[in-house]
């Protein structure tokens, strides 16, 4: 697979057409290797056909002009079912397309491929999808992460350059991690929610994978910007074009010392501080940070993400959308059968403890608290960015390579310490990025770059600068 740039300087001087794009693509999806890591939920040839029919007949090609892009299938597509990769969603249509598969198709982008992911977005390796896991396909007894999994497994096996995923916390930039691509969350509001199916309303993000930082920036411009069917769009302009840097000079990288802890693995450890050299060879200061109430981050997320969690997910009752269990003359039997049936353990998990900490006895202790940390976090950030004189945060993605499957299914706290590194960005609704900085044991390790509020183009420029200079082949890498 050719990267978006090519793909759309092909399309435009002739060299092939959307259409050619769309039946190569379909092509491989169909393929037994693909097919084996169960990374799509629905895929269309008709969609994928009508698409880039539309993209060959514009006049004036678009900016993603016949480029397949994947979509996570937590977002509503008319043409498609979404199924959040959830039984309670069975049947479901949704009458509307999202505000970013409209901007996409606007684009010329092909976007007839919807992804699995871990039930309604709730996981760190897509092993709680209700369609079966996905595989990674660096590795197929390894998973790729979660929730995105899927679209993290289309991109890094090749079939499609970009694809969408969520992030509430972390389901981009850490499945990003454990395939070897680049994953960009963006700030909290700068993409449309509108027809993203609601999970952590305060944290959700759509998110862009790429296999390069080229290639995920050209997404994210397309998709960015204000929304007036989203209230909580940031009113500023779309994320811009990232400028050519020759260096890092007069950047200032911030090294947080938690995010280092003395245990962290000796094979994460290794790639970071060999990036951390290269950061320096490359001009910038490297200064090392404290972010104190880092460790607070995972317990935080796990509060208000539930709490959030079990309000949107009230709405699946039996009556309005998909699996109905029951005839409906007791309404409290309705809704119990069809959410005992409909719902996966970690969505009953997530619906138990948010109903907990948002109980009259409770609230105070755990959901008031909760808040209260998120605002330590987001202001450990705050004073870093605005005070200390700090560009950019550098830190290991994540804890580890990805796991094995299995691993981590019957222990959830265990799945939830996966986000250790993600989760308080999330928290504070900033920008970030994985990408890939060497391997250790074979795997991929990612490094995760945060910056500060409308800081997408910088982060960006600054990670194609890093890109250029990680030693690309394997057999460079430690
Ligand atoms: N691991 C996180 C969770 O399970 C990821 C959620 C997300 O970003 N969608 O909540």
């Amino acid at each position: 697979m050719d990267s978006v740039a090519e793909i759309v300087a092909a399309v435009k001087e002739g060299g092939t057409t959307a259409g050619a794009v769309a039946h190569s693509v379909g092509g491989q999806l169909g393929t037994p290797e693909v097919q084996q890591l169960n990374a799509t939920l629905d895929w269309s040839q008709g969609v994928l056909d009508g698409d880039a029919a539309r993209a060959d007949a514009a006049e004036t090609p678009g900016p993603l002009a016949g480029v397949p892009i994947a979509i996570k299938d937590n977002i509503v597509t008319i043409e498609q079912p979404t199924t959040c990769a959830s039984r309670i969603l069975q049947g479901y249509r949704s009458p509307y397309d999202a505000t970013v598969v409209n901007r996409l198709r606007a684009a010329g982008a092909l976007v007839g491929i919807k992804t699995n992911l871990d039930e309604f977005a709730m996981g760190s390796s897509t092993e709680h999808s209700a369609f079966g896991r996905v595989l990674n396909p660096l590795d197929h007894d390894r998973v790729p992460g979660g929730s995105s999994g899927g679209s993290a497994a289309l991109v890094a096996a090749g079939v499609v350059p970009a694809a969408l995923g969520s992030e509430t916390g972390g389901s981009v930039r850490q499945p990003a991690s454990f395939c070897g691509i680049v994953g960009v969350k963006p700030g909290y509001g700068r993409v449309s929610r509108f027809g993203l199916v609601a999970f952590g309303s305060s944290l959700d993000c759509i998110s862009v994978f790429g296999r390069t930082v080229a290639d995920a920036a050209s997404v994210l411009q397309v998709i960015s910007g204000p929304d007036p069917h989203d209230a909580t769009t940031v009113s500023a302009p779309a994320v811009a074009a990232p400028a050519h840097r020759q260096d890092l000079s007069g950047i200032t990288i911030g090294l947080p010392k938690e995010c280092f802890p003395a245990d962290l693995d000796p094979g994460i450890r290794a790639a970071c501080d060999r990036t951390v050299g290269i950061l320096r060879d490359l001009g910038a200061e490297v200064r090392d940070v404290s972010l104190p109430h880092t460790r607070y981050a995972v317990a935080t997320y796990y509060v208000i993400n539930p709490a959030e969690a079990s309000a949107n997910l009230a709405r699946y009752d039996g009556v309005r959308y998909g699996l109905r269990r029951g005839d409906g003359a007791d309404v409290r039997a309705l809704y119990r059968a069809t959410r005992g049936a409909g719902f996966g353990a970690e969505v009953k998990r997530r619906i138990i403890i948010g109903t907990y900490v948002l109980s009259a006895g409770y609230y105070d202790a755990y959901y008031t608290k909760a808040q209260q940390v998120r605002e330590l976090i987001a202001g450990d950030f705050d004073r870093l960015f605005h005070e200390e004189g700090i560009s950019y945060l550098f830190t290991p993605t994540t804890p580890t390579v990805a796991f094995r499957a299995g691993e981590r299914t019957d222990d959830p706290v265990q799945m939830y310490l996966a986000d250790i590194f993600v989760a308080s960005v999330s928290l504070a609704g900033l920008p970030a990025l994985s990408m890939p900085i060497g391997r250790s044991g074979g795997l991929p390790v990612g490094g995760h770059l945060i910056g500060p509020h409308l800081g997408e183009t910088g982060l960006l420029e600054t990670a194609a600068v890093l890109e250029r200079a990680v030693p690309a082949t394997e057999e460079a890498l430690p």
